[in-house]
Parts: structure tokens; sequence; C-alpha cells
């Protein structure tokens, strides 16, 4: 965090330089927009294929063929959800922090899972948020964030001065993994990387620029739905922080489950492709690979 009182004196110009404006980092208009008309068009008539219960502080797997839907649903009273999202032979990870940085800090309708280097491509696609109502709060809060990474336990034993709690949505991941995909835990927990927040209510204070939850919105029968873009293993926990409007890593906060289900659409929808690998070449400037 930044100092109250700062050792070095501001400069002459300190107001000019703080008076820049901001430049967005990576300009997205340059990328193809999903279709959201044309993907939604190819829900009607489509066929429930697999139903995932997750128990509160457990996670499930599912798998979700190319082309399919998928959507994580409330059910019981108000939870959050760790999602972590893998090609299916587990090669691709999800890559929340380079989705943040395309997408911003929080997700919605028509934004992007995209997958770790070396191909860099989406994952799955949002087609469908039934909490876009919410926006940004007064606080700067918003739904579906990826600006946090997962509540674990070695995280929870630095700052509760040794407790071993074992619910962490790190563990209920790499234990879900590791059935799921018969690996020792210690092989499954280095697949389990940075969530897609499902339904949290997250921000940064205005002040001190902490990051901060807040009792999500969510009801049962809100949802958020996806389309994979390539062939996926997905796994999602049911936080030990229920609504995450006290507490995490610890069982004193009211939790319920979450609902996975798996939809085959008719025909995959007009003009959709399963996502390539990324372009770049790989050449990394060495070689003579070409790309400037
Ligand atoms: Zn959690």
């Amino acid at each position: 965090m930044k100092p109250n009182h700062p050792l070095h004196p501001a400069p002459a110009d300190a107001a000019a330089r703080r008076a820049l404006a901001p430049v967005i980092c990576y300009p997205v208009g340059g990328l193809p927009r999903p279709d959201l008309t044309a993907l939604r068009a190819a829900r009607p008539g489509w066929t429930l294929t697999d139903s995932v219960r997750v128990p509160p502080r457990e996670a499930r797997c599912f798998t979700v063929p190319a082309g399919h839907f998928f959507r994580i649903t409330s059910i019981e009273g108000p939870q959050v959800g760790d999602l972590n999202l893998w090609s299916a032979d587990l090669s691709e990870r999800f890559y929340s922090g380079k989705t943040r940085a395309l997408h911003g800090t929080h997700l919605s309708s028509g934004d992007r899972l995209w997958s770790s280097f070396p191909t860099l491509r989406p994952l799955a696609t949002i087609t469908d948020d039934s909490l876009d109502w919410y926006g940004f709060d007064e606080f700067g809060g918003s739904v579906h964030d990826v600006i946090g990474t997962r509540c674990d336990p070695y995280t929870h034993n630095l700052l509760s001065d040794g407790g071993q709690y074992h619910h962490c949505c790190h563990s209920n991941l790499t234990r879900a993994l590791a059935l799921a995909r018969n690996m020792p835990l210690d092989q499954a927990e280095a697949h389990v990387h940075d969530v897609l927040n499902v339904f949290m209510c997250t921000g940064f204070t205005r002040d001190t620029g902490q990051y901060f939850m807040k009792a999500s919105p969510v009801r049962p029968g809100d949802y958020l739905e996806f389309l994979a873009d390539t062939d996926l293993l997905g796994a999602l926990s049911a936080c030990p922080g229920g609504d995450c409007g006290c507490e995490h890593s610890s069982d004193a906060a009211p939790c319920h489950p979450l609902l996975v289900e798996v939809f085959r659409p008719l025909a995959p929808p007009a003009g959709w492709q399963a996502s390539r690998p990324n372009g770049y070449n790989r050449s990394h400037g060495k070689g003579g690979g070409a790309g400037g």
C-alpha cells in the first residue's frame, strides 16, 4: 500500500504529471466481438447433457465439448463460485490476468475467457449474465471478477498465525481435479490457477486500493452462461465464504450449493468456429523469424 507519509517530497510539477489522461492499455476494438445474437439463437431446443451439483465448501469437475453451452446457476441461496477452466487435455489453462487486461476487472456477456501462453485463445465466451444489471456500485464494486485469485490455505496460514483450513477454493479445486483425472494431489494442485470469481462482488477501495468483497447480489435462479470455444474441462468450487459478505477460509459463513449444467444445441451457432491457437510464430526474435 502507498505510504500515508511519503519520504520523498512531490516535485513542483506533480499536479501536472497526475493530471495526464489515462490511456487504455489494450484497446480491444480490433478483437473480433462475438455475435451474441447468433450465439443466443442457438439455445432454443438445446438438450441438457450433464448436470453437476457442487456441494457447499466443495468443488466438482465437468466437461464441455466445443460448441456446447454451460451454465452456472445459484440454486438455494446466495453463493460465490470459483471457476477454473482447462483445455480438455490440460495443456491450456484460463489466464485470469490477461483476461483482466483485455476485458477489465469484471466480466459479463460478450467477454472471453482467454487461455494461457502460447495459445492465448478463447476457451469460452460469456453468452448470458442474469446479473448484468448490477454494473458498478457506489463503492466501485461489481460481480464476476478476475482480480481475486482464489481463497487458499497458504494465505490463510500466513494471516491466521499458522491456521490449517482445508476447504478453501484452492484445496477444493485440487481435490476435485485429482479425483476427476485420477492424479495425485500435488500433481493436481499444479494445474489449479487464478479463477473467475463467479457471482462474487468485489472491487478496490478508492483510498487504499485494497481488494474488497461484499455480499453478492446473486439470488437463486441467477446464472452465468458460457459457450465452450474448445473442448473444456472445468472445475467449480462453492466458496467457503458463501456470499462472501463477511469472511472466507472458515466454516463460519452460510454456504449453498451451485449447479453446473451442460447443453448441446441443435446445431452450432451460425458463424461460430472453434477457437484456434494464437498466430504468433514463437521465434521470439531468434533465428530470423518473420514479423517485427
Ligand atoms: Zn473461495
